[in-house]
């Protein structure tokens, strides 16, 4: 069996399917981790997040959605996932705009690992 032809071709959906397959054709967890990291990369980079991103931008005026300080003010946004569960077949309610500041906190509480997507 190619297990890297396998997971080519289920990385083209959102993660949660990407995942229930490694798990249905029985891919230990180093697999998985592996191609958890891979997916993100890819992912961050696809056109589909870019879009996602824009839209997550419009809906907050380009302003951090949480305490409300604006990019015209330089304070630089990023979007932030609330779950990763719908990892690349996001609903806009899985992602919320956060100015750097309100960003760094939120992973700080959640103890969100390091190397976490946005
Ligand atoms: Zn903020
Ligand atoms: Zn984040």
């Amino acid at each position: 069996m190619d297990t890297d032809k396998i997971i080519t071709s289920i990385m083209a959906k959102p993660w949660a399917n990407t995942y229930s397959l490694l798990k249905a054709i029985g891919a230990s967890s180093a697999v998985i981790d592996e191609t958890w990291r891979d997916y993100r990369r890819k992912y961050m980079r696809s056109q589909r997040w870019q879009d996602v991103r824009t839209k997550a931008l419009e809906r907050s005026c380009r302003a951090c959605e949480q305490c409300g300080k604006r990019q015209e003010d330089g304070y630089k946004l990023d979007v932030h996932h609330l779950t990763y569960i719908r990892l690349g077949g996001e609903q806009m309610e899985d992602v919320q705009v956060l100015c750097y500041l309100c960003h760094g906190q939120m992973h700080y509480r959640r103890r969100v690992r390091q190397d976490a997507p946005e």
